[in-house]
């Protein structure tokens, strides 16, 4: 049977997906609040033309929105890449309680593999964090998309 955490990552690969589906890097988050899903979000970063739209930030939109709040307390967020360091920084100022990621990335890692946004003792919120989650799932799907944009070229 899977885990719970497995079970929340489906529904963040299932985002990561629709970004796929629309030519973007296959990135997706969702956010959960006493056990269900409150938000969704995926990469639209070309299809918004605004680097700002990463699938955290607008998880954490939807969330807040839904909640009536910007505190986040008492919720997890899920995401198939380790968050950039916008996101980890959004993750802490939303006092999001836990953040879980799939795969690691070298490339813009803020949660532990470039730098560790997550686990300032200086900052008032930190966040518990728990990787490789349904790595290889998200991993594949993101090698599959860099994969295609190597052939197009
Ligand atoms: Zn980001």
């Amino acid at each position: 049977m899977a885990s719970t955490d497995e079970r929340f990552m489906k529904e963040a690969l299932k985002q990561a997906k629709k970004a796929y589906d629309a030519g973007e890097v296959p990135i997706g988050a969702v956010i959960v609040c006493d056990g269900k899903v409150i938000a969704r979000g995926y990469n639209r970063r070309n299809t918004d033309k605004v680097s700002l739209a990463h699938a955290e930030i607008t998880a954490i939109r939807k969330a807040s929105k839904k909640l009536g709040d910007w505190r986040l307390e008492g919720c997890t967020i899920y995401i198939t890449l380790e968050p950039c360091p916008m996101c980890a920084g959004a993750i802490v100022q939303s006092r999001i309680d836990r953040c879980v990621f799939a795969c690691a990335s070298d490339k813009a890692g803020a949660a532990g593999s470039i730098l560790n946004l997550l686990d300032i003792r200086e900052l008032n919120h930190q966040v518990e964090c728990t990787s490789g989650v349904l790595e290889e799932d998200c991993r594949k799907l993101l090698q599959r998309f860099f994969k295609e944009l190597r052939e197009k070229i």
